[in-house]
């Protein structure tokens, strides 16, 4: 069988949740024995999310193999229980970067370097890139961005070329589109997804299957008006209600038959129906929790909740683990203060400090650790969690009163975290941290080891400070267990106070929300869980 396409476009607003939709059709193709990857699209000129501020896209997802990419990756890793790659998250920014490079280089020789052909080719050869790899039988493809936007526009001329150039049946256009409901008039309106099909079709395409994002469902004479006025078959329009939870999207879809109809289209047969059993588990847990916890995510870009996304679903995944409803609370860490501390950490069975650069909010996660460390409520530091989690011990413990970190006090007579060798002579912030994944060695006996219940693990970095070597001999003089580390270079990536001392305190240089999944839930956030529960 040739690899086939899948290319997922937007239409009329943005944040409908194409992202949910590729991963949920990804996940029922996959489920049905098709070997199935997602990648995404996007038409910002960045050459990766990298350098945004979480406010602009929220978090920035990084892979294995240490790219920094959009969010949306996090959801196919999440959906599909497969890691994704530098190849899956392709912007704008990065196919000029090698067109121009490729100008410089004289590739061209001599012609005039054009958006068509020169970058659409670039763009095609990317599109194709993991198909030609022989390990899928499906690449799904997510263009950001919505229909119409004049930054898509070479992203669209590609797929329709490619379509123009693949034989029949061996590339699909799926639209997703609003159907909003005009409450005063009590109407669903279908012209917002006429307008922008047509906006597609001015482009040369025209949808396969059409999508309706919808809060209300759509009776079968809307199905049909909008699949005869876009031009779709009757068959071809779905609905995606809101959902509960954004992992009940793919049964959704898989009830209304749109994996069938996938295949249909894309001339696939003899396939098994989907193997679901163990995501129904994963629901019925999720939506049956037997206890309840509260736990606080202290951090400061708490106003927008894509800012800590990975952290938040796997709580999502850990909470049904433990047939538990973890109820996540946003603490502006700016907002904390000596006096108001314990109010606003009232009925708090866990402390989560999260990741972060520079230095505002930093005394508010400060306070955070200590309370958390004194009253020995559950604690875990992420990334720059963990950081200040050792600024703390060194602080209030090991009594270094001006302990920092150089990021945030470059002048500190007690720098506990340091920028790391290699960091020190690099000038250039476009993916120079300290990425992707890295092993680490457990020491026995710890709690790190109890949780993961293996000597080595491997986890997910990006970061450029570290633990100060320096200070080790001081820091497990006075207490703190350092439980893991990277075997080549030693850098410490996990701190630890005994558990005879504390129910459960960790800070981890690294980024285990990355690789929590629904069918394989992260072992801290597990453990996290439970210790809150134990806690309550
Ligand atoms: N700002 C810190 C560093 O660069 C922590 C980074 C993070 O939390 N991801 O080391």
């Amino acid at each position: 069988m040739n690899t086939k396409y899948i290319f997922i476009t937007g239409g009329v607003v943005s944040s409908l949740g194409k992202g949910i939709l590729a991963a949920s059709l990804a996940k029922l193709l996959k489920a049905r024995g098709l070997r199935v990857t997602i990648q995404k699209f996007d038409p910002y000129i960045n050459v990766d999310p990298g350098t945004l501020n979480p406010y602009e896209h929220g978090e920035c997802y990084v892979t294995n193999d240490g790219a920094e990419t959009d969010l949306d990756l996090g959801h196919y890793e999440r959906f599909l229980n497969v890691a994704t790659s530098q190849a899956n998250n392709v912007t704008t920014g990065r196919i000029y970067k090698t067109v121009i490079d490729n100008e410089r280089a004289g590739v061209y020789l001599g012609k005039t370097v054009q958006i068509i052909p020169h970058i659409t080719d670039e763009i095609k050869r990317r599109m194709t890139l993991l198909g030609k790899s022989g390990n899928y039988d499906i690449v799904l493809t997510e263009i950001g961005g919505t229909v119409g936007d004049m930054e898509s526009t070479p992203f669209i001329e590609a797929v329709r070329q490619l379509q123009w150039e693949m034989p029949d049946g061996d590339c699909l256009l799926l639209h997703l589109t609003l159907v909003p409901f005009l409450n005063a008039a009590q109407e669903l309106k279908t012209k917002p997804t006429q307008h922008s099909v047509r906006m597609l079709q001015q482009e040369g395409l025209n949808p396969d299957i059409i999508i309706c994002r919808t809060e209300v469902s759509l009776p079968e004479s809307m199905k049909r008006k909008i699949a005869l006025f876009c031009n779709v078959k009757q068959d071809s329009v779905f609905e995606s209600r809101d959902a509960k939870s954004i992992y009940e999207v793919p049964m959704m879809l898989h009830e209304q038959g749109l994996d069938a109809i996938v295949l249909k289209k894309l001339k696939i047969k003899g396939m098994q129906e989907p193997q679901l059993d163990d995501w129904k588990e994963f629901l019925k847990n999720l939506f049956n929790p037997k206890t309840e916890c509260d736990i606080a995510l202290v951090g400061k870009y708490v106003e927008l909740q894509d800012a800590y996304k990975s952290i938040l679903e796997s709580f999502v995944h850990a909470g049904a683990a433990n047939h538990c409803k973890v109820r996540v609370h946003s603490i502006h860490s700016e907002h904390l203060t000596k006096d108001n501390i314990k109010e606003m950490l009232k009925g708090m069975n866990g402390i989560l400090v999260a990741p972060g650069f520079g230095g505002r909010g930093i005394e508010g996660k400060i306070l955070a650790v200590q309370y958390a460390r004194e009253n020995k409520i559950p604690f875990f530091g992420i990334c720059l969690g963990m950081q200040i989690a050792v600024i703390e011990y060194a602080r209030n413990v090991l009594k270094l009163e001006d302990a920092n970190s150089t990021e945030i006090r470059p002048q500190t007579t007690n720098p506990v975290i340091d920028l790391m060798e290699e960091q020190k002579s690099l000038t250039i912030k476009g993916g120079t941290m300290r990425l992707g994944a890295y092993d680490c060695k457990i020491k026995e006996g710890t709690l790190a080891y109890k949780i993961y219940g293996s000597k080595l693990i491997s986890e997910r970095h990006r970061h450029r400070y570290e633990f100060n070597e320096k200070y080790a001999a001081a820091m497990e003089k006075g207490g703190l267990v350092l439980s893991g580390r990277n075997p080549d270079t030693g850098l410490v990536e996990i701190i630890e106070l005994p558990v005879k001392q504390h129910p459960f305190f960790i800070g981890v240089q690294f980024h285990p929300e990355l690789k929590s999944t629904v069918l394989s839930p992260q072992p801290i956030f597990v453990s996290f869980v439970k210790a809150a529960m134990k806690a309550k």
